[in-house]
């Protein structure tokens, strides 16, 4: 059973999930989490809320304790944990850049034609940076090599899942060190990209978590709001408050 053969991608959905980290304490209870093909969702909440938990258990790093995680509606159980990895693709806040040249750090061994990674490279903000390394796409990262800043290995990771093509795309704080500016720019770049892929935005900033369709609000690992940008700004809850307060600064 493979629900991403021959689709451009599928929705994701998170059925009672409970999960620990320590087969004790609950970092999650009772998670109903759905993204509907095609839509973009978002998730915020306080540090320690179980965001990251969250988009782990979306790719395949961590098995639930309870409840069911499922991909047009197919049990992750009967797809198999190989054909989720393969199909979602998770960019995290500070990814990981192997020890070799900016090219393979993008396509990870792939064979993927130099006119397809520099449009990543656009789309990502960072073909004006690679243009002006001393070797470009031969240049070396890492211990080696050159030293790349937090925002830029951000926008490098984004460029690399572009590149991966996966079905499904989770963002976690993937754009965190990008000033306002630079990463507007990203998203309304990447949104031809991602309209066709179920899309889960964990974040902070008030012009990337407006963007999504459905908002989730986590709050010490349960799911305490929901809905539309405007549906929970009508309302006095936590979504309002955190957002106001991260609005003003
Ligand atoms: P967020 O992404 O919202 O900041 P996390 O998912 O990182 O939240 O963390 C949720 C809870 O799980 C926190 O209490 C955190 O301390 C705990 N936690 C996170 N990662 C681990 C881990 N690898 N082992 C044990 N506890 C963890």
């Amino acid at each position: 059973l493979n629900p991403f053969k021959n689709r451009q991608t599928c929705s994701v959905r998170l059925k009672d999930v409970y999960f620990s980290y320590d087969g004790e304490n609950y970092v999650l209870q009772e998670i109903n989490i759905t993204a509907e093909e095609g839509k973009k969702i978002a998730i915020v909440g306080a540090s320690g809320s179980g965001k990251t938990t969250l988009a782990h258990i979306m790719v395949g790093f961590y098995p639930v304790d309870r409840g069911d995680v499922l991909y047009d509606n197919i049990s992750v159980k009967e797809i198999g944990l190989d054909v989720v990895r393969e199909n979602v693709f998770l960019v995290l806040q500070s990814p990981m850049m192997f020890n070799d040249t900016v090219r393979f750090n993008l396509t990870l061994g792939k064979n993927i034609p130099e006119n397809r990674i520099w449009e990543a490279l656009e789309i990502a903000q960072m073909k004006d940076v690679v243009e002006g390394l001393p070797q470009k796409l031969d240049t070396l990262i890492g211990k080696n090599g050159i030293r790349l800043s937090g925002g830029q290995k951000q926008r490098l990771a984004i460029a690399r899942m572009i590149l991966q093509n996966p079905k499904i795309v989770i963002l976690d704080e993937s754009t965190s060190a990008l000033d306002t500016h630079t990463e507007y720019k990203l998203f309304k770049a990447l949104q031809k990209y991602l309209e066709k892929r179920t899309t889960i935005i964990i974040a902070h900033r008030l012009s990337t978590v407006q963007q999504a369709d459905y908002i989730y609000v986590l709050d010490r690992g349960r799911v305490v709001e929901e809905g539309t940008h405007q549906e929970l700004m009508e309302r006095e809850g936590i979504y309002n408050q955190f957002m106001k307060k991260h609005f003003m600064r």
